[in-house]
């Protein structure tokens, strides 16, 4: 047993349960939101609807999410917090930044090998919050982010990945990475994680969005160097079919690789980022209820048994969390 951190304090592994790895409560840009409050509306009303979300999910049988929300994405935790406090469902919070090119202006001229230079601040300020908790919330990071898109490893992104790595090593707390998975850029992640003294086999790490992905080779070549899999994105039906990202586990499990996926949405309750309106129609089943009404079926319909699915949403997150510990 380990004691993992959630919003509303520790909890023994076993507690855990049923987990979905890669979910988002709210993304959204506080700048936006502060100063265009139209698209956002009424805090009250988005709490309100986050929670008789998550309490639906809970009633499904789902005890925990791991909201994978850092900075870049809005991470805004008093509002998690009250939101926590009115549902049963676990919601463990990240450290990280999310981009796809340069670190944010904030750490433009500190840090190593900028203008200013001085220690890597993005590492301090990611041990802070595993170690410390966020802010004066009291609330502890139990996972790690970290982003790398289309564009690949560029300048910004590698220091990132690269302090995300040494906060990890300080910490020992799991890493879950966003990823371009047509572009294989999983590989790459890898790479940076190993020179910064990362040791792959001990498994801690999810290289997310590889269920975007029909690309079987790459999936098990991040395998072979110890890490999990993310098929995470399931209801984003727009980058992959249902039946593409359903056949693909159904093939990996075929394969023998259940004990090394994790499944999960990347849905949140509001993204400020896709027209929210339009939205039901372009992604229809892109929300928190999709793995349990149409995944689960199709997957057993397709060759997956009861057991493996039990190691992708009970046994590996539990397994994840509790490989955890300082090296
Ligand atoms: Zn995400």
């Amino acid at each position: 047993m380990a004691q993992i951190q959630t919003v509303r304090g520790p909890i023994d592994s076993e507690q855990l349960g049923t987990t979905l790895m890669h979910e988002h409560v709210f993304v959204l840009d506080k700048e936006i939101s502060q100063n265009y409050p139209e698209n956002w509306g009424v805090e009250e009303k988005r709490v309100a609807d986050a929670v008789a979300r998550l309490n639906e999910l809970k009633s499904r049988g789902v005890d925990t999410i791991v909201d994978l929300t850092v900075i870049g994405l809005g991470r805004y935790i008093p509002r998690i917090q009250r939101i926590a406090e009115q549902t049963r469902i676990q919601i463990i919070v990240a450290a990280g930044i999310y981009t796809y090119n340069d670190v944010p202006f904030f750490f433009h001229y500190r840090g190593p090998g900028t203008v200013l230079g001085g220690p890597e601040l993005i590492t301090e300020m990611f041990v802070s919050d595993i170690e410390r908790g966020i802010a004066d919330t009291g609330v502890r990071a139990g996972i790690l982010k970290c982003a790398t898109d289309e564009p690949g490893i560029t300048p910004g992104v590698e220091r990132i990945l690269r302090a995300t790595a040494q906060a990890h090593r300080r910490t020992g707390v799991p890493i879950s990475t966003h990823t371009y998975a047509l572009r294989r850029v999983g590989l790459e992640q890898q790479r940076i994680f190993r020179e910064e003294g990362v040791d792959l086999s001990r498994v801690v790490i999810i290289i997310g969005h590889s269920g975007d992905t029909t690309d079987l080779d790459y999936l098990e070549e991040l395998i072979s160097h110890g890490s999990y899999l993310g098929m995470d994105r399931f209801g984003i039906d727009s980058i992959l079919s249902f039946e593409d990202r359903a056949n693909t586990v159904a093939a990996m499990c075929a394969r023998g690789y259940a004990e090394r996926m994790v499944l999960s949405h990347d849905a949140a309750c509001y993204m400020h980022h896709l027209p929210e309106r339009e939205l039901p129609a372009l992604l229809p089943r892109w929300h928190y209820l999709h793995i349990h009404n149409d995944v689960l079926p199709a997957l057993k319909q397709k060759g997956v048994s009861d057991e493996q699915v039990q190691t992708m949403l009970i046994e590996n997150p539990r397994k994840i969390f509790e490989r955890q510990g300082a090296y």
